[in-house]
């Protein structure tokens, strides 16, 4: 275990904004939250790159207007920035990690890909795990739009995947007929473009979708998907639940034609049919646009839900800590060594929810990415620890308690899988939110 850095001795990038308006729709109609303190990047880094993380406060809020939720106060958007562009710790499923939580999300795309030569591109989709399995079953017309894309180079050059690097939507081709009328344009439009987890981290992703329904065949579709999250989190500059999602997809064009929820699962997908042109249909996607997204009615319904989730300061039940802090309390009385797996939000979280002083504990962090092995965890008593690779720390060992510091079912059984490949033993595997 090392000490962790102090802002004293190292200035932090960290710089907050103030908001007093929605910064989607720009009212001031809001209902305020209540203020969170947060790991500021949920996941380990090396040491060289600690000055890009720390435990943040931020106050979140909740538009009465359009339903999108976003910080009062939180992180500015060059803070954002600077954190995505340099250290923002994205999913790598082609590496195995985090596949699962990929599953849903492929089967959708598919669903709604009956042709396999449609065409289809991803907005957002960092190592080309998406279009790289698309291709695997038999998907012949697939584009990766990305900033800083991390994709098996094959693929590229075999022509499997058309890969265009930079932001969405200058640096796609199809954007660049925006100007031309639809039935000009129509032969190089999409039939289905997604973007998984995108929105909430942009500042105008009205202006995203907009830009979608250009680039879309007419009843083409967009997969988006949003982190279906109790609070928000600080590095999102708007949390876009159903009523966000309702008024964005009129707005743009679009109707909602199904809401996916996976059970278990921390993200709900949307899928969104474009309805009119907003570029060639004139006054007739003016007056589509211009329609209420839904009923006043559906509406508060949905409000009511939101509201409660914006007061509340964290995710986990007191039933489930209960739990956490029983275990744990039992092992660190043996004297035993206690594993916590995982390195993000829910570590964080788990960690700040603990009786027993951090300092007290021996407390050892391990997770499922081999590239992270040394890096530090920062816990919420400013201190960090080591942490190590689970398939070479836990290999061949017996542990007395692990703690799955995940909270979707897919991640575990993911986690399990590997305890059982690397011959490890334990005789307690918590999960505190297996409860139904
Ligand atoms: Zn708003």
């Amino acid at each position: 275990m090392r000490s962790a850095f102090s802002s004293a001795e190292c200035p932090s990038i960290i710089q907050y904004e103030h908001l007093n308006s929605c910064p989607l729709c720009g009212s001031h109609n809001y209902t305020k939250g209540s203020q969170h303190r947060e790991i500021l990047q949920p996941a380990a880094l090396p040491a060289n790159l600690m000055h890009l993380q720390g435990n943040v406060s931020f106050v979140s809020a909740l538009c009465e207007d359009c339903g999108a939720s976003f910080n009062l106060e939180g992180l500015s958007d060059e803070t954002r920035i600077t954190l995505s562009k340099n250290s923002y710790a994205f999913l790598k499923p082609s590496q195995g990690v985090g596949i699962s939580n990929y599953t849903y999300y492929l089967d959708i795309i598919m669903e709604y890909l009956p042709h396999k030569n449609q065409r289809f591109a991803e907005i957002g989709g960092y190592d080309g795990y998406t279009p790289a399995t698309l291709s695997k079953h038999g998907y012949t017309d697939l584009s990766l739009i990305e900033p800083s894309p991390q994709i098996d180079n094959c693929l590229v050059e075999q022509g499997k995947v058309k890969l265009y690097k930079g932001f969405f939507p200058e640096a796609d081709p199809v954007w660049s007929y925006h100007e031309l009328e639809y039935s000009e344009r129509k032969e190089h439009l999409y039939d289905v473009i997604a973007a998984r987890d995108v929105f909430q981290m942009l500042g105008n992703p009205l202006q995203m979708l907009k830009s979608i329904n250009i680039c879309l065949k007419t009843n083409g579709l967009a997969i988006c998907s949003s982190g279906d999250i109790d609070v928000m989190h600080p590095q999102q500059k708007l949390h876009l639940g159903l009523n966000a999602y309702r008024t964005m997809a009129r707005a743009a064009g679009f109707t909602i034609v199904k809401t996916i929820k996976p059970h278990r699962y921390s993200t709900v997908f949307y899928v969104m049919r474009k309805e009119v042109d907003l570029v060639s249909d004139g006054q007739a996607a003016k007056d589509f646009c211009a329609a209420a997204p839904c009923s006043k009615e559906d509406f508060e319904k949905e409000q009511l839900k939101q509201r409660e989730i914006v007061q509340r300061t964290r995710q986990t039940d007191a039933e489930a800590l209960k739990r956490l802090n029983d275990a744990v309390t039992k092992h660190h009385n043996l004297g035993h060594e206690i594993i916590l797996y995982g390195t993000g939000y829910t570590c964080s979280e788990m960690m700040g929810n603990l009786q027993i002083p951090l300092s007290e504990l021996n407390l050892t962090i391990v997770n499922s990415d081999k590239n992270e092995d040394g890096y530090l965890y920062l816990r919420p008593d400013d201190q960090t620890n080591i942490v190590h690779y689970a398939g070479s720390y836990l290999k061949d060992k017996n542990i007395p308690l692990i703690i799955l510091a995940v909270r979707s079912k897919p991640f575990k059984q993911e986690i399990e899988q590997l305890l059982k490949s690397i011959n490890c033993q334990c005789d307690e595997l918590l999960f505190i939110y297996d409860n139904d």
